[in-house]
């Protein structure tokens, strides 16, 4: 298929924060300015105050996002099912270069989310490699003589211990401080990504989608002192991080939390916000300068953030708004354009649409979501649908297409919630409007909205159901290995 002249101009770039909750940031509520960049940056575009993720974690949003079909019809979301086709693989077949960077372990080339992708960096070390092999052996040899997972972690938490040393190295050379001492162990930085984002933006050629992933906001918390200045008068000291990080945030139900403890969390959680908009300010003004025109940028979220509201933190196996609410900005670069709220509910399985309607590539049938770019310039579209969350868990822990699990599920309609939980069957209903907080189960009182959530449930689980055959003869052939150890 050839290309006209505009489509060959154009680039999107989508930036995706893992775990960003929605109202966390400004625009959306928040009495901290925890992203000045972003809010600035969005006063040229839409930002989208009622976004809902179809998935409560990576590879059920991903997969929403990629395929715009909900994360368990189909053939599940992980592995990602060759039938089911992606973004970049569509972008791919219309002949536009498709550049990826994350280092989320559940979304690397092992669950075949790098397909459609002509450069995939994917932190390498989750690419495939049999555990029989001598190397392998002796690697796990080595680490577990040096205890080498515990003094990483030591050692991180050392690095951040040279405080006055650091504040001085990062006057001096900020950028490449930041390289050098990684917060999190497993993951890319934030300075890293963009570091590498822009080397490829000097080379790279239009048509092109750029998708890059933050790790940062994601457990467990580590940010740089300067940015919880910005929220707090004092750092606090290695054992007050350890003891959050390590000691409340996973242990939720086995010590009695303090709202103490849920403030100091959040302290950390949005230092590390402001930590990626320093970072995204450095790359997206380089953008401005390098591409300035015909340039779709799309700022998002996979999922949001507990903090205790129901009784844990983290995201996996809950579908509570604190973890389905999520951000979405909209900015085309070289529009003259102002600040847009656009109030309509909308989902993440719109913005594959989106990305495709703006390089005008012609949509699949077989997409559920709805472009937004109308959206964008201002008209509103009539979506009177109904949007379901869901995710595959036992325990509140995430399963993959394979595996035992229950089905959990949200569906919203015109400010109500139901819940279904098969692991408990147990049902819920929230009036959204009147408890935002989803504290209130109506499940017994209001029984006028019930029958047709129930319709919807059921025909929902029928389809999942019917495509459950297909989905074994589809991951059969995909080993299980490292399954387990990427939880
Ligand atoms: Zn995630």
């Amino acid at each position: 298929m050839l290309m006209n002249i505009e489509q060959q101009k154009k680039a999107v770039i989508l930036l995706t924060i893992d775990a960003l909750r929605a109202d966390h940031l400004k625009s959306y509520g928040y009495h901290r300015n925890t992203a000045p960049y972003i809010e600035k940056f969005a006063e040229k575009g839409s930002i989208f105050l009622n976004t809902i993720t179809n998935g409560p974690e990576s590879p059920t949003a991903f997969s929403s996002l990629f395929t715009s079909i909900l994360p368990l019809l189909d053939g599940g979301f992980s592995p990602l099912p060759p039938e089911k086709i992606t973004l970049p693989q569509l972008l791919k077949e219309n002949r536009i270069n498709t550049y990826a960077i994350h280092s989320n372990p559940n979304l690397g080339k092992y669950f075949n989310f790098n397909r459609g992708f002509d450069v995939f960096l994917d932190g390498e070390r989750y690419k495939k490699q049999s555990t029989n092999s001598l190397k392998h052996q002796l690697i796990v040899y080595i680490k577990k003589i040096f205890d080498y997972n515990n003094l990483s972690n030591k050692l991180m938490y050392r690095l951040k211990g040279f405080n006055r040393l650091k504040t001085w190295l990062r006057k001096k050379m900020p950028f490449l401080t930041d390289i050098l001492l990684p917060f999190t162990p497993i993951s890319y930085n934030a300075p890293y990504v963009v570091n590498k984002l822009i080397s490829f933006l000097e080379t790279c050629q239009k048509p092109i989608f750029f998708w890059a992933h933050f790790m940062d906001v994601h457990s467990p918390y580590n940010p740089p002192m300067r940015n919880v200045l910005n929220f707090r008068e004092k750092d606090f000291n290695i054992s007050e991080r350890k003891f959050l990080v390590e000691k409340v945030y996973p242990k939720a139900n086995e010590i009695e939390i303090t709202p103490k403890m849920i403030n100091d969390l959040k302290t950390l959680y949005d230092a590390e916000i402001n930590f990626v908009d320093e970072y995204l300010a450095v790359f997206l003004e380089t953008v401005k300068r390098k591409i300035q025109n015909n340039c779709l940028i799309i700022i998002t979220a996979d999922h949001g953030e507990s903090f205790y509201e129901h009784g844990l933190f983290g995201h996996q196996g809950s579908i509570y708004d604190e973890v389905l609410k999520i951000p979405l900005i909209i900015v085309e670069l070289g529009k003259k354009s102002i600040k847009k709220e656009v109030k309509d509910t909308i989902q993440l399985i719109d913005i594959a649409p989106t990305i495709l309607e703006y390089f005008g590539i012609e949509i699949p049938e077989n997409f559920q979501g709805l472009s937004l770019l109308s959206m964008t310039r201002g008209e509103s579209i009539k979506r009177n649908g109904f949007i379901i969350s869901e995710c595959y868990q036992k325990s509140g822990l995430m399963k993959r297409n394979q595996e035992d699990g229950f089905i959990l599920l949200a569906i919203r309609n015109q400010g109500w919630k139901y819940i279904f939980d098969e692991e408990n069957d147990k049902e819920f209903l929230f009036n959204l409007k009147l408890d935002p907080q989803e504290n209130k189960n109506l499940i017994n009182e209001n029984t006028e909205k019930l029958p047709e959530f129930r319709a919807i449930k059921r025909y929902h689980i029928k389809k999942i159901t019917e495509s459950y055959e297909e989905k074994l003869k589809i991951t059969k052939s995909i080993d299980k290995f490292k399954l387990d150890s990427l939880k």
